[in-house]
C-alpha cells in the first residue's frame, strides 16, 4: 500500500532534530560515544517503527539507529518514540548504499532487516538487502559475535537468502521457518507481521554469524581464495585417514611389516596386511558378460537387484511398512540423497557425536549443518537424554529433522544399540509434535560384521512401528558386505506407513540420484541379483563371510580383553571394525604413536582403531603400546 505523503514534512521533521542524524558519515567512528558506550544495534527499514521502538523500551541497556528512506513512514516512527520516552534511538532518513560510509569496521553490534522488500529476483536481487554483496558489508561493520536478524514471509526471498549465506563466508546460529510457531524466540512483531501474517505465508527468521576462523578445526582447513567457490563448505587440508594411511604406507617400506601397526583402513585385510575379498563373490564378477557391466543400469537400480537387496537388507524381517528400494553407487550415495530430501536448505542434521566424519561433509556441501548429540552419558549408556534435548531443541525451530544413527557396529566406536535403547528412541520420537517432519536414517553399513543376520536386524520392529510423521530409512551398502569397496553399490529402503510416502521416496531420491550421479553401476548389481537367485551360492558367501566375520571379532575380543587387563578405557565397543579410545589431545597421541610405527585415526575426543585391518596379534599388542605411550605423554605434559 502507498503511503500518503504528509503535508509540511520539513516542518514536522524539525521537532525530532534532537534524535536525527541527518549526516551519519559525521559521526562515523564516534558513534560509541553517542550510544555512551552501550551496544549498539542498527534496523535497516524501520518503517513506522512499531518494532524499533518497542525493541528500544524493552531494553534500555542498548542503543539504537532505525535507517528509514521513506520520511513519510519514518515521521510515524519517530512520533512512536517520542511517547515513548526511551531515549535510546536516533534515525538516520536516508536509504542505505554503503554503511562502510557511516560506521566504521566493528562498530555496531547487531543489525535487524525486517520485510525487506523481495524485489524480483532476475532484474534486481543485487539491490536485495540480503545480497551477498551487502552481507559482506553488513559484517565489515559489525563487531567480533556481531549477528544479523533476518525476518521475511516471503518464502523466494528467504531461500534466496540461505544461498546467499552459504555462499558467503557466514553461517546460519539459528533458523526457522515458522517463527509464530516459536513462542520462545523474542519475537516483536512489526506493523507488516502483525497485519499480514495469518493472511498465507508464515514467517521465516534465519540468525546469520559469521563462521569462527579461530577454532582448532577451523585451523586445518582448505583457505578458499582463489578460483573456487566458498560455498558453506569446510574443506580440510587432507583427509585424515588416507593421510594416516599414506604415512603408514611409507613406514611399512622403510621397516617392515612386522613393525608397523596400521590400523587406519576401514577395509577387512588379512593378517599380512592384504585386502580380503569373497572368492565366491570375485568368482561371480569374473564370470560377468560385457553387457553386465557396460550397460547402464535404470537410474532406481535393475528390477532383480531391488529384490535382492531387500532381502540382504531386511533378512528374514517382514516389514509392515510400503517398501521402496533406490540403488545409490556406495551407502555415501543414499546419506547424500537422504540430506537432499529430508532436510531443507540450512537445516541441522542431527547426528551422534561419535560419527563417521564424511556426515558432516555430505551435509555442508549440499548447505546443511551438522549437530550432534553425546552418544553416552557417565555410564557408557546410549545418551538417550541428550539426544531427546536435541530432538526437541532442533524441533522447536525446523520444521523437519533429519535424524542419521550409525549401528550396529558404528563407526568409530563399534557401539550397537541394544533393544532397549530402540524402545527408548521410539519413545521420544512417538513424543514429536506430529506436525514435524522426521526421517530416520539408519546407517547399517557394518550390519553383516556385526553379528547373527537375523539378531542384527531385530531392530527394524522397532523402526517400523514409528508414526506416521517419522520416516524410517535405510541405507545399506555392499562394500563391506559383499567387499565391494570399489565397485560402488548400495541401496536406500524406505519403510514407509502409506503407500504414496513410499513412493514420493522413490521419485524424489531417484531424481536426486539423476541429478547427481545419474545411474549406479550395473555390474555389482547384478552380482547381487545373481547371488540371491541361487541357494548353493548364496550359502557359500554367506559362509565365507561369516568366517572371516568370526576373525573379526577374535581381533576385537583380542583388544577388548587386554585393554581391560590394563585398565585402558575404551568407548563402549560391541562389535564391527573399530574401537575407540576416548584421549583428550587425540593429535598428540597419533604423533607420538607414529614414531613408534603406529597408525591409528585421530577422532575429536579420541583415537580409532581398525581391528579391521590388524591381525589378532596386533590387537593384542596394540593396547599396551597405547597405554604407555598415554603415560609417557602424562610424564610430560
Ligand atoms: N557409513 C559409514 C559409517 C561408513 O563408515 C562408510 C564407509 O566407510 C559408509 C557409510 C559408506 O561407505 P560406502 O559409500 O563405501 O558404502
Amino acid at each position: 500500500m502507498r503511503q500518503r505523503k504528509v503535508k509540511n514534512l520539513e516542518q514536522k521533521y524539525e521537532v525530532y532534530n534532537d534524535i536525527l542524524v541527518y549526516e551519519p558519515s559525521e559521526i562515523r567512528g564516534k558513534w560509541k560515544k553517542l550510544a555512551g558506550d552501550r551496544p549498539i544495534y542498527l534496523e535497516v527499514g524501520c518503517g513506522k517503527g512499531k518494532f524499533i521502538s518497542e525493541l528500544s523500551a524493552l531494553h534500555p541497556e542498548n542503543f539504537y539507529i532505525a535507517v528509514e528512506g521513506n520520511r513519510s513512514v519514518m515521521l510515524r516512527a519517530m512520533e512512536k518514540i517520542e511517547t515513548n520516552g526511551t531515549g535510546n534511538v536516533v534515525f538516520i532518513p536516508h536509504f542505505i548504499e554503503n554503511l562502510n560510509d557511516w560506521f566504521t569496521p566493528g562498530e555496531v553490534d547487531g543489525i535487524y532487516l525486517n520485510f525487506s522488500d523481495p524485489l524480483p529476483k532476475n532484474y534486481t536481487a543485487k539491490k536485495r538487502l540480503t545480497h551477498r554483496d551487502k552481507l559482506k558489508q553488513y559484517f565489515t561493520i559489525l563487531g567480533k559475535g556481531g549477528q544479523v536478524i533476518f525476518k521475511t514471509d516471503n518464502t523466494g526471498l528467504f531461500e534466496f537468502t540461505i544461498q546467499e549465506i552459504l555462499a558467503s563466508d557466514l553461517e546460519i546460529a539459528e533458523i526457522t521457518r515458522d517463527l509464530h510457531n516459536c513462542p520462545w524466540i523474542e519475537n516483536i512483531e512489526t506493523e507488516y507481521e502483525a497485519k499480514f501474517s495469518g493472511l498465507g505465508e508464515n514467517i521465516k527468521r534465519v540468525v546469520i554469524r559469521r563462521r569462527n576462523g579461530e577454532t582448532k578445526e577451523n585451523a586445518q582447513m582448505t583457505q578458499i581464495t582463489s578460483m573456487a567457490a566458498y560455498n558453506g563448505r569446510n574443506i580440510p587440508t587432507e583427509d585424515k585417514v588416507f593421510g594416516a594411511s599414506g604415512r603408514a604406507k611409507a613406514y611399512l617400506a622403510k621397516h617392515g611389516h612386522e613393525n608397523t601397526i596400521n590400523a587406519t583402513i576401514g577395509s577387512l585385510l588379512d593378517d599380512d596386511g592384504n585386502l580380503i575379498v569373497l572368492s565366491s563373490v570375485e568368482e561371480i564378477v569374473h564370470n560377468l558378460s560385457g553387457a553386465d557391466f557396460a550397460e547402464y543400469a535404470p537410474i532406481a537400480g535393475t528390477p532383480g537387484f531391488k529384490k535382492a537387496v531387500t532381502k540382504a537388507a531386511l533378512g528374514n524381517y517382514e516389514p509392515n511398512g510400503f517398501v521402496k528400494v533406490v540403488a545409490t553407487p556406495g551407502g555415501t550415495g543414499s546419506i547424500r540423497n537422504a540430506i537432499a530430501n529430508y532436510s531443507c536448505l540450512g537445516d541441522s542434521i542431527l547426528t551422534h557425536n561419535w560419527h563417521w566424519g564424511p556426515y558432516k561433509s555430505i551435509a555442508g556441501e549440499q548447505g546443511r549443518s551438522l549437530e550432534t548429540f553425546e552418544m553416552f552419558d557417565e555410564d557408557g549408556n546410549f545418551n538417550l537424554a541428550d539426544f531427546e534435548y536435541k530432538v526437541k531443541k532442533l524441533t522447536r525451530t525446523q520444521d523437519r529433522l533429519l535424524i542419521i544413527l550409525n549401528t550396529p557396529a558404528n563407526n568409530p566406536t563399534g557401539y550397537s544399540l541394544s533393544m532397549e535403547d530402540w524402545y527408548g528412541v521410539k519413545n521420544i520420537l512417538d513424543g514429536i509434535d506430529l506436525e514435524k517432519k522426521i526421517a530416520l536414517l539408519v546407517d547399517v553399513a557394518y550390519i553383516d560384521f556385526a553379528g547373527e543376520t537375523n539378531e542384527t536386524r531385530e531392530f527394524f520392529s522397532v523402526i517400523d512401528t514409528l508414526r506416521s510423521n517419522v520416516l524410517p530409512i535405510i541405507a545399506y551398502s555392499a562394500s563391506k558386505t559383499f567387499t565391494f569397496y570399489g565397485f560402488r553399490c548400495a541401496a536406500m529402503l524406505c519403510l514407509a506407513h502409506n503407500p504414496e510416502v513410499a513412493e514420493e521416496f522413490e521419485k524424489v531420491c531417484t531424481f536426486s540420484s539423476r541429478a547427481s550421479w545419474s545411474n549406479s553401476p550395473r555390474a555389482p548389481q547384478i552380482v547381487i541379483e545373481k547371488i540371491y537367485n541361487d541357494n548353493d551360492l548364496m550359502r557359500r558367501v554367506d559362509k565365507e563371510r561369516a568366517k572371516y566375520r568370526e576373525i573379526l571379532q577374535r581381533r576385537g575380543k583380542a583388544f577388548e580383553e587386554e585393554a581391560a587387563a590394563l585398565r585402558l578405557q575404551m568407548v563402549p565397543f560391541r562389535s564391527g571394525f573399530f574401537i575407540t579410545i576416548p584421549y583428550d589431545n587425540p593429535a598428540l597421541l597419533c604423533q607420538a604413536l607414529e614414531k613408534k610405527g603406529v597408525f591409528l585415526i585421530e577422532q575429536n575426543q579420541g583415537v580409532r582403531v581398525s581391528v579391521a585391518s590388524i591381525s589378532e596379534d596386533k590387537c593384542r599388542k596394540l593396547p599396551a603400546i597405547i597405554k604407555d605411550t598415554m603415560d609417557e605423554l602424562a610424564g610430560v605434559l
